[in-house]
């Protein structure tokens, strides 16, 4: 048995989710269906996911809602109309769109949770509906039903380890196709709670693990997982299969094709995750797959950068020698909840890399008092301007001269570096330069192992 999981874009017209059904149908083994709301039809639409935010914000504010409801059935009704959908079972969506500011939600972060999870909870059940009108045997299974639990942030939720008992014990005829919204789950007291944005992925994992799936394939509107970025290389190489440790890595710094959150479900289960293009089937896409018989073709997989950090770094004589510094700058980031992303080190120097999502201005501020103030340094430099980018290839593991490969022409090109760490999997490279020199940074590296 297979899941199958499709993104927004796969799904945004009557024509595409047509050409969903075709790939469904096309695989009796293709039995899990996991659906995204509809994304955008063309640059500068709105996603489903995006207008039911506008209108929980209405709701929150007591504002006029009739025109974002009416927008949004409208998307859904236009692809029950391709299929010849009759009225009266689209108007199931429109009753469910108008009572959510009915329901009772413990605040208003739970009520967006539950408004936004209706972008995939309508678009199943819609889908369920045109495949029945087709013909095609095929139920809608609310993760109410299925067990889907989780914890933590309404907005931000993770899985709980007892979905996969209830998955266990969800029974299901082997002839039925199951459709399951994707993004969300229910919390211990019965209420909706979202992943974060682009957490469909992470459903479709958790299903595959729950149901020992034996692939995961990933329907999305591109080929294959590139080995660099396509906006900043030309033409790169597509990755015909790479390990999950190295996507884990690529997206760390950015690969963005798989939420990197829903690797952890699919290294649990060891199921392999196909990502594969909805508009050309045909092609292999990309195979994502456990480490362990793994032969890597080249050296290394792909180079990615992420321009979403800053760096503190700090200089102090003799701070090799003075027990608990590094512990006393923890405590201060641990007082004010700010994790840390890398904190590479030296005989009389230390930085500490930080994603900028955690931070702002005035916390900055706080921070760096405090530390000159508790520690002491000889200097105290605030980096704002950080990128961080990575080389990662299973190839580079007991490789002599990869670091040299990779350094050489990066000086070749005048990129002066920050910090350099091999990580501790050994097989990636980071390496910190600035903003500007990101992109260079690739291109440079990409151009050394896959253009010779
Ligand atoms: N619809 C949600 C979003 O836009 C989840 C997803 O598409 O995976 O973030």
């Amino acid at each position: 048995m297979k899941v199958v999981k499709f993104g927004g874009t796969s799904l945004a017209t009557g024509a595409a989710v047509k050409q969903a059904l075709n790939i469904i149908t096309a695989d009796p083994a293709r039995q899990i269906v996991v659906v995204s709301a509809p994304g955008k039809r063309h640059d500068g639409d709105i996603k489903v996911t995006d207008l039911l935010i506008r209108y929980a914000n209405e709701t929150i504010n007591g504002e006029d809602t009739a025109k974002t409801v009416q927008e949004i059935f409208e998307r859904y009704e236009t692809i029950g109309h391709f299929f010849d959908l009759p009225d009266e079972k689209i108007k199931i969506i429109k009753e469910l769109l108008v009572d959510l500011p009915k329901k009772d939600y413990p605040n208003d972060e739970y009520l967006l949770a539950a408004f936004k999870a209706h972008g995939e909870r309508l678009n199943a059940r819609l889908i369920a509906m045109i495949m029945n009108h087709l013909g095609i045997k095929a139920r809608f299974v609310d993760p109410t039903e299925a067990g889907i639990m989780v914890t933590g942030a309404p907005n931000d939720a993770i899985v709980n380890p007892e979905t996969y008992r209830n998955l266990a014990g969800f029974k299901y005829e082997v002839y039925d196709r199951l459709v399951f919204p994707g993004f969300f789950g229910i919390t211990p007291s019965g209420h909706i709670a979202t992943f974060s944005r682009g957490g469909s992925d992470i459903t479709g994992a958790i299903l595959a693990r729950g149901f020992h799936a034996r692939l995961y394939e990933n329907f999305t509107d591109v080929d294959a997982i590139f080995s660099a970025n396509p906006n900043v290389v030309d033409n790169p190489e597509p990755i015909r299969t790479m390990t999950y440790r190295e996507m884990r890595e690529l997206s760390y710094a950015g690969f963005s094709v798989f939420h990197d959150e829903a690797l952890i479900p699919a290294i649990q289960g060891q199921i392999p995750i196909n990502v594969k293009n909805t508009h050309a089937p045909e092609k292999p896409g990309t195979m994502i797959v456990p480490e362990k018989g793994f032969k890597p073709e080249n050296i290394i997989t792909g180079v990615a950068s992420g321009k979403h950090f800053s760096a503190l770094y700090l200089h102090k004589y003799l701070l090799n020698k003075e027990a608990g510094f590094t512990l006393r700058i923890l405590d201060i980031l641990e007082k004010h909840n700010v994790p840390y992303e890398h904190m590479p080190s030296g005989i009389d120097d230390i930085s500490i890399i930080f994603d900028k999502k955690f931070l702002n201005d005035q916390l900055i501020d706080v921070l760096c008092d405090e530390i000159q103030n508790k520690i002491n340094p000889d200097r105290l430099e605030w980096i704002d301007d950080y990128s961080i980018t990575m080389i990662v290839g299973e190839g580079m593991r007991d490789r002599v001269g990869a670091a040299a490969g990779i350094l050489q022409p990066l000086a070749d090109a005048h990129i002066s570096l920050q910090m350099i760490n091999q990580g501790a999997s050994q097989i990636s490279i980071m390496l910190g330069t600035k903003r500007a020199d990101a992109d260079k940074a690739v291109q440079v590296i990409y151009h050394q192992f896959f253009a010779n």
